[in-house]
């Protein structure tokens, strides 16, 4: 692994950053941790705008899909000059800003009424789930004399969040006496630009928002970004599906290897997290041993067995009680009964010379061995977004980054 600075400003703003959590700069003292590699998170942030040819925003919901959301849109914003932020929910997007982002932040979940103070307060750009938020959001405005951003989100067939037709109708007749709102963009999401088998779906989902866009344009607004591409949209339809900015979480992560068409080679993106834990107990019992809650797993040989401090507590799910594996010195160590709260048991009976304090990775590579996100998401039979956006606030995130890349920040 690369070097991890613990001297310089930007990592003391990395640990110091509100909210964030802490960050040492070696494992030494950590138990278990999820490591947060910045390097290629840049990598795939640079790697995303030269495909979309056009601005990214970087999606950071949720916790930035687990890997800490103060430090990772801090050094997106300082490493590589990201161009736009995007959030579900105004909180998110108000701890964005007093962490000191200030480049354009978009809240895609739109806002429910109490929250519109906050949308205008901290600059955020915010959807409008339904035509009656657009005189809540005036109000707002015009109260603080500023001008709100919209991005009229419609439902081209997702049929979630976004305006149906009907409803665009009204917000844009709404809209045409407001002084404090200014229609930023156009945008809508696709349901599934993953399927080779729905691209005509997908195709029918950009006409209808090209149709959308036309009639915006009539009632006499210009919106200045349209946009459309999740990264299954940036991978399978580009250059239709990305107008002229791309929302990207999964690709940025390194993560959508399941969230992709199969039909198109698989980007050069790379992963950013992965989660480890020590070895912080190991005995050998005989045959005939049951293991854990529940009794569950009872050894068939003489086992050893490892005691490793993660459990559902931290986001390693029950489901991966007598399924899932870790890698110990680079081999596959399955895991044995429950994962229970706060620990899990793995069998390294095969393992060579383990040792107390030896690391087990869960997602992650040793040497040529690897266990991805995707692999360690299929046997709880979902994708890797929900894997890492479930890791919880006690597994801490260590992050590595060159110094040379915030020096100048
Ligand atoms: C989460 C989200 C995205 C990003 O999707 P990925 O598949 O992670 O790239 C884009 N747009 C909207 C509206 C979203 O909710």
């Amino acid at each position: 692994m690369g070097i991890v600075s613990s001297c310089n400003d930007a990592f003391a703003r990395l640990r110091l950053a509100p909210g964030g959590q802490a960050a040492p700069a070696t494992t030494a003292g950590l138990a278990a941790w999820a490591e947060i590699d910045l390097r290629q998170l840049k990598r795939n942030y640079q790697w995303l705008r030269q495909r979309a040819g056009a601005p990214v925003m970087a999606m950071v919901k949720a916790n930035a899909y687990g890997h800490g959301l103060l430090p990772v849109a801090t050094y997106l914003q300082d490493a590589a000059q990201a161009d736009w932020f995007g959030v579900a929910t105004p909180e998110e997007g108000v701890a964005l800003r007093q962490a000191g982002i200030a480049r354009p932040i978009l809240v895609i979940g739109g806002f429910w009424l109490g929250q519109e103070a906050a949308v205008v307060d901290y600059d955020l750009a915010t959807t409008l789930p339904d035509p009656s938020y657009v005189a809540v959001l005036e109000r707002a405005a015009a109260a603080r004399g500023v001008i709100a951003a919209v991005h009229l989100e419609v439902d081209t067939g997702i049929g979630r969040l976004g305006l149906s037709p009907d409803q665009l109708t009204a917000t844009l007749k709404a809209l045409q006496p407001c002084r404090h709102i200014r229609v930023d963009g156009l945008m809508t999401h696709f349901a599934a630009a993953d399927a080779p088998e729905q691209a005509d779906f997908t195709r029918e989902q950009i006409r209808r928002h090209a149709l959308a866009l036309e009639q915006t344009r009539a009632a006499g607004f210009a919106p200045r970004y349209v946009h459309l591409a999740n990264s299954a949209g940036l991978h399978a339809f580009p250059p239709a599906a990305t107008g002229n900015l791309a929302r990207i979480g999964g690709l940025l992560y390194g993560i959508a290897g399941d969230a992709l068409s199969p039909a198109f080679p698989p980007p050069p993106t790379g992963p950013v997290l992965s989660l480890h834990a020590r070895i912080l107990g190991l005995k050998a019992v005989p045959a005939g041993t049951p293991l854990g809650y529940g009794c569950t797993f009872t050894t068939r040989r003489p086992t050893r067995v490892a005691t490793v401090p993660l459990g559902y507590g931290d986001g390693l799910h029950r489901i991966q009680s007598n399924r899932g594996d870790a890698l110990v010195r680079g081999r596959k160590a399955p895991i044995i009964g429950r994962v229970s709260m706060d620990v899990t048991m793995l069998d390294v009976t095969e393992v060579p010379d383990v040792a107390l304090g030896d690391v087990a990775t869960f997602i992650g590579a040793q040497g040529a061995a690897v266990i991805s996100a995707e692999d360690y998401a299929a046997v709880m039979d979902t994708i890797a977004l929900e894997a890492t956006t479930s890791l919880t606030a006690r597994v801490t995130r260590r992050y590595l980054f060159d110094p040379t890349d915030t020096s100048s920040a």
